[in-house]
């Protein structure tokens, strides 16, 4: 995102081992409705990269966003679910960089759970 990124939580998927009780990012996913997610073009799947084209749009000749995530009240294309009840990202195994790098329990998570009216993850 411009501001911060995503996770390597991130709304994890589905066919993760995780679950909800041992991964509090499967109850939230509230930093995938929360920020602009952007990336290098190079990351999508027509550049080589993983990231389905049709989930990012291009921004500048060499950056490209998640869909959605620049909305008035953003929300990434490929996350699934409700946040802060249960979610989950569609492309968790190709998500870009971003989303790799957030971490949970940061300031940006928290800034993200709050702003969805979320309790903190680090109280
Ligand atoms: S690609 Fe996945 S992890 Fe990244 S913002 Fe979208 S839903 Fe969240
Ligand atoms: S805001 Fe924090 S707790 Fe919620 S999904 Fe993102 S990293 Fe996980």
């Amino acid at each position: 995102m411009s501001a911060a990124v995503r996770c390597s939580h991130g709304a994890r998927s589905a066919a993760s081992c995780a679950t909800a009780e041992s991964d509090p990012c499967l109850r939230c996913g509230a930093c995938c409705a929360a920020f602009r997610v952007d990336f290098s073009v190079h990351e999508t799947e027509e550049l080589g990269g993983s990231v389905p084209q049709g989930l990012a749009v291009d921004v500048t000749p060499c950056i490209a966003r998640m869909r959605g995530t620049d909305h008035t009240r953003p929300r990434c294309a490929a996350l699934t679910g409700q946040v802060g009840v249960r979610s989950a990202c569609a492309i968790y195994e190709w998500r870009p960089s971003p989303c790799r790098e957030f971490e949970a329990g940061s300031d940006a998570c928290e800034r993200a759970r709050a702003r969805h009216g979320l309790a903190p993850l680090m109280p």
